[in-house]
């Protein structure tokens, strides 16, 4: 008979894209397909999507990587979802619709929500691991529940259902059939407990959301539910579901307590990998659960820097002095070293400073600082950031990191990868595909469906394809980050 080849589709479902990308079963990426999503912006603090056209981008993506790869439904073993985390979506049980446009991370409309509740952040805190802030989804169900008509009271009667995106997805993939989530999604809530992993009835109270509303909470690498998006005759399992910065900690292999990585993307986001015995640390670093897999959960630290590319973007769009972004990288191997430091502060500091009020600021200026000089300074700061949350990981955890695994869009650029290695004084590694999130998945779904073992399975098929080494002297690196130090205190003086 004729022999097809099997595959996994990861549904990577991020806040500018949805992508569904075809893994054969080793692990390599076949065919992707994508789709652009659009946000609206209702108010100057409001970032909103329409739960139905990110349900359709699946659909979309899915239906196009079967036509445009010949593929039979029964080739594909089975579905993975990663998201954008945090989003907020409340829809009606009745009939699926949602109630509200989608709450995305970024917005702000539930500020004031939070800010009527800051002498519980601590209390907050030694539940969630994460600081009351809007970006996390229970000011947001706050927020929608009181600008629907009657939404405290439907709410209470069990009329309507939250999900951050995985559980909308999985909700409508499965028709209606399942309401669930994993671990990793449900932690970003700030209403489930991460110590007793249960959705927490004093958060329940504090935001004054009923239980009723909330999913299931499953193990990351389950089966979640059977969906006939493929056709009717054949039931796909999804059998993964992972938050997108947990998904590339998990695409990055780093399963091992202290395996830490990077995404540089328009902000950087760093998970590092803390075992299975959670503490709560300082400094605005947040705890979280990484994953549920074989009834244990492992927990990670999470630190993040605002704008990370997006100030290659300011480079490229606002100053317009390059043309593509990287642009950047043979530019500051083309120019001499300078003093030249930018603070891209656009939208405050993030860890370890939480500086919401600071704005962006240039130092060390001189009359032959070119744009080639402002171009390199400004990805420099990248790395530059990057290093104060590894300082403070490092601090407060007594952690001796062994490398940084990195991926996301910018780190296709080598020369911000070298500095980052020589600042750091640490090897880089930056793994094969820059897919990383939706490899994570790929390989949660190959765990529940038996094609991998266990983690240490996972890890020898696992291909790394670049490693930076440092190649800075001591004294040239402490002198440099000291300046930046120096330079990210005199910008946080100007308010
Ligand atoms: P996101 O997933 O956050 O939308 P990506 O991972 O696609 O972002 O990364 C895009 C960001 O990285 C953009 O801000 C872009 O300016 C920056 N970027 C992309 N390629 C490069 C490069 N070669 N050098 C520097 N920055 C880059």
């Amino acid at each position: 008979g004729i022999i097809m080849e099997k595959y996994i589709i990861s549904i990577d479902q991020g806040t500018t894209s949805t992508r569904a990308i075809l893994f054969t079963l080793d692990g390599k990426i076949k065919a992707i397909s994508s789709r652009s999503l659009p946000c609206y912006y209702p108010s100057s603090n409001a970032v909103e999507q329409n739960p139905l056209e990110i349900i359709i981008s699946v659909n979309d993506t899915i239906n196009e990587l079967m036509i445009k790869e010949h593929l039979l439904p029964e080739q594909i073993l089975s579905l993975g979802i990663t998201n954008q985390r945090e989003t907020t979506i409340v829809w009606e049980k009745a009939t699926g619709r949602p109630v509200f446009n989608a709450l995305v991370w970024q917005s702000k409309q539930s500020q004031d929500i939070c800010e009527a509740l800051k002498d519980k952040e601590e209390f907050i805190m030694s539940k969630t691991g994460l600081i009351l802030n809007p970006y996390f989804s229970a000011s947001k169900i706050r927020y929608i529940l009181d600008h629907i008509d009657n939404g405290q009271s439907r709410a209470e009667n069990g009329e309507l259902l939250f999900g951050t995106v995985d559980t909308w997805l999985l909700y409508r993939l499965t028709r209606g059939k399942v309401f669930a989530t994993d671990y990793s999604n449900a932690s970003r809530t700030l209403l489930y407990n991460i110590f007793e992993r249960k959705w927490d009835e004093d958060l329940l109270n504090i935001f004054n959301i009923p239980s009723c509303m909330l999913p299931e909470v499953k193990e990351s690498s389950s089966i979640f539910g059977y969906s006939d998006i493929l056709s009717e005759s054949y039931l796909v399992p999804i059998a993964g579901i992972l938050g997108d910065q947990q998904s590339s900690l998990f695409g990055q292999t780093c399963f091992a307590k202290g395996d830490i990585k990077n995404t540089y993307g328009t902000g950087c986001f760093l998970l590092m990998n803390i075992g299975e015995n959670p503490a709560l640390y300082s400094k605005g670093l947040l705890t979280t659960i990484a994953w549920g897999i074989n009834n244990k959960v492992t927990y990670a630290l999470e630190g993040s820097v605002l704008i990370g590319g997006a100030s290659i973007q300011w480079l490229r769009d606002e100053l317009k002095i390059i043309e593509k972004s990287s642009d950047s990288e043979e530019i500051a191997y083309n120019t001499l070293d300078n003093d030249v430091y930018v603070v891209p502060a656009f939208v405050g500091l993030g860890t370890p400073y939480w500086d919401d009020n600071c704005r962006g600021a240039i130092f060390g200026l001189t009359r032959n600082s070119s744009r080639d000089v402002l171009t390199k300074a400004t990805l420099e700061s990248i790395a530059y950031q990057v290093k104060d949350v590894m300082e403070v990981m490092k601090k407060e955890t007594k952690y001796k990191f062994n490398f940084l695994s990195v991926d996301g869009g910018a780190s296709g650029n080598n020369y911000l990868l070298g500095f980052q290695s020589d600042i750091l004084n640490l090897n880089i590694k930056r793994s094969e595909t820059l897919e990383t999130t939706a490899l994570g998945v790929f390989y949660l779904c190959g765990l529940t469906l038996g094609l991998y073992k266990d983690l240490e399975d996972i890890k020898k098929s696992h291909r790394v394809s670049d490693t930076f080494t440092p190649k800075m002297d001591y004294k040239t690196r402490n002198n440099k980050y000291k300046k930046w130090k120096v330079a990210v205190s005199a910008a946080r003086k100007f308010k």
